[in-house]
């Protein structure tokens, strides 16, 4: 997600039809509102957060300045079981399938495929915040198709069970659920 920050004319700048290239659309002149400039130079700043672009307007010839930044709150944020938000971070995808296949012989691209949908998945999902059980649900749905042991495994971890009967319990449950949303995808494809 990007926000223009620049001079307070600029405010049509990110409609797309008004994109002229992908990296550079025109935005409204502060002298004269001519809605058509090129970009004499571009230049990162701040480790690449912010961009900054010096503008000539093709309408009356003067220079100005944009800065474009990204926006802090893009990045989605995941509200641990004890409370605590920490960036989103599809590494810990990866960490969690890992763990869970253990010494079974999972090729490392189906792992990150299954990162790939799962952070896909939460960015259409979610806007700015998600509580890391629904990750790890998500997680566990793929692990189901993957490897059921590392399932098992995953699971009985995930819930900290006391007995065999919970685990069993849960993994029922899980297994309906499941099914359910299998057959949702079934019915809506
Ligand atoms: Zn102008």
């Amino acid at each position: 997600m990007i926000r223009w920050t620049g001079s307070p004319s600029d405010s049509r700048a990110g409609r797309p039809g008004h994109r002229k290239a992908p990296y550079a659309w025109p935005v409204l002149c502060p002298y004269c509102n001519t809605d058509n400039d090129k970009v004499i130079d571009s230049r990162s700043s701040d480790a690449g957060k912010v961009t900054r672009r010096r503008r000539e307007c093709l309408g009356c010839g003067k220079r100005f300045t944009t800065y474009e930044r990204v926006e802090a709150t893009a990045k989605l944020m995941v509200i641990k079981r004890d409370g605590r938000r920490v960036p989103f971070d599809r590494e810990n995808i990866i960490r969690g399938v890992s763990s869970a296949c253990g010494k079974r012989k999972i090729p490392e691209d189906i792992k990150q495929k299954v990162a790939d949908e799962i952070e896909e998945e939460l960015h259409k999902q979610f806007d700015r915040e998600v509580e890391s059980q629904v990750i790890g649900e998500k997680l566990m749905g793929r692990l189901r198709d993957i490897d059921e042991v590392a399932w098992i495994r995953f699971a009985s971890e995930y819930y900290k069970f006391k007995s065999v009967d919970e685990l069993k319990k849960q993994l029922e449950l899980l297994d309906g659920k499941v099914r359910d949303v299998k057959d949702q995808q079934r019915l809506f494809s």
